[in-house]
């Protein structure tokens, strides 16, 4: 039988579970939860969210409405889950009946929100710190928050931020939106003293302590991305990703490879051509940088990476350990780090994990 899938994305669930593990240890707060929008940032709801779950985690965070619907058929209640981009507009009701938890992301939604749930449905609120992205102003937070007639009618069970530049410790800003943050926190719990608060993501936990608050936001970590994460600190990578190899090719000096021949052999070598394209996520961007590896050797990727399939250079490799059709080129994993290829591409680990495509065959394995 020949290749039925374009490659091999094997999750293995005991490197998440450790790495949540690692993350809530080090984490100071009450309750470190887990970021598992985007399906689990490409790598599978019902996996991740049971693996997590097993390990003590209790607290969810995806994006919208239809991730909390997947999310929420796993856990049957069993643990909270917040929506990150907050309530659409006609769907509050839907919000209490279901005990999804929204970030009011405006101060529009917060009113629609008081307008339409009862006053005891818990919700969270955002406040914008300094990224700009999602949140209410600060003001509108302190003038929403004095005013009697408005905060009785919601229940805040969460004040929230998020961090912009908590890969980069040296930025100003996350000084700046700390302190922010703290002010916003501390003005909160007056009016509203069981609120907890959530600043963190993933790369700001390792800032410093000061960033932790109550409830911790790790997504990337879990799933094997190390940007802002320093090295001696224990994570396990989670995702590898094998490229069956279709056909072995012999070439000469001064022939190209691929479409645009934008390599050319300096003398004669073997390359492989294996499955697997920018169709699956493997971006064009890693067009004649990525170094994939077989068995222990480097094996870089050569010219432009094609819809279905790319080129590896063999040349490290002893003939005697030549691999042969059917064999796999391993891009992403231990030996080819999901960071690593993702700089090479000039982009994020984010990026390359969450853009893995529908073709790719998903095996769960556990340990190592
Ligand atoms: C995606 C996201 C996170 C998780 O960020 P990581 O960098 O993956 O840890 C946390 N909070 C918010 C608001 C997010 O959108």
């Amino acid at each position: 039988m020949g290749q039925l899938y374009s490659g091999i994305l094997e999750i293995n669930l005991s490197a998440v579970r450790h790495n949540w593990r690692t993350v809530s240890q080090l984490y100071s707060g009450q309750d470190c939860g887990a970021v598992v929008k985007a399906n689990a940032y490409g790598l599978g709801y019902a996996p991740i969210v049971q693996a997590l779950y097993s390990e003590g985690c209790r607290t969810f965070f995806v994006a919208n409405y239809l991730e909390a619907l997947e999310v929420q058929k796993l856990l049957e209640g069993k643990a909270r889950i917040f929506v990150l981009q907050g309530c659409p507009r006609g769907l509050e009701k839907e919000f209490v009946r279901r005990k999804l938890i929204p970030v009011l992301i405006s101060e529009a939604m917060l009113a629609r929100w008081c307008a339409a749930s009862e006053s005891d449905a818990p919700c969270a609120i955002k406040v914008n710190t300094g990224m700009n992205r999602l949140g209410m102003s600060e003001a509108e937070f302190s003038l929403w928050i004095k005013d009697p007639l408005r905060w009785r009618m919601a229940r805040p069970v969460l004040i929230m931020s998020h961090m912009a530049c908590a890969d980069t410790p040296e930025h100003p800003l996350n000084k700046l939106q700390l302190d922010r943050f703290v002010q916003l926190e501390s003005l909160a719990k007056q009016y509203y003293p069981d609120a907890r608060s959530s600043l963190a993501n993933s790369a700001a936990l390792f800032l410093g302590e000061q960033w932790h608050f109550d409830i911790a936001r790790p997504g990337i970590a879990l799933y094997g991305g190390r940007e802002g994460i320093p090295e001696e600190i224990d994570l396990q990578p989670v995702a590898t990703l094998s490229l069956p190899i279709l056909q072995l090719r012999q070439l000469e000096a001064g022939e190209w490879v691929g479409y645009g021949g934008v390599f050319c052999a300096e003398s004669p070598m073997t390359i492989a051509v294996a499955s697997c394209g920018y169709a699956d996520g493997l971006l064009r961007s890693l067009s004649n940088v990525a170094v994939g590896d077989f068995r222990g050797f480097s094996v870089p990727l050569l010219g432009r990476v094609s819809m279905d399939s790319c080129a590896f250079d063999l040349s490290a490799i002893p003939l005697e350990q030549m691999p042969v059709e059917g064999e796999l080129i391993e891009m992403i994993g231990a030996r080819s780090s999901l960071t690593l290829q993702a700089k090479r591409a000039g982009t994020i680990s984010y990026e390359l994990l969450t853009g893995l495509g529908e073709r790719l065959q998903k095996r769960y394995i556990e340990n190592n």
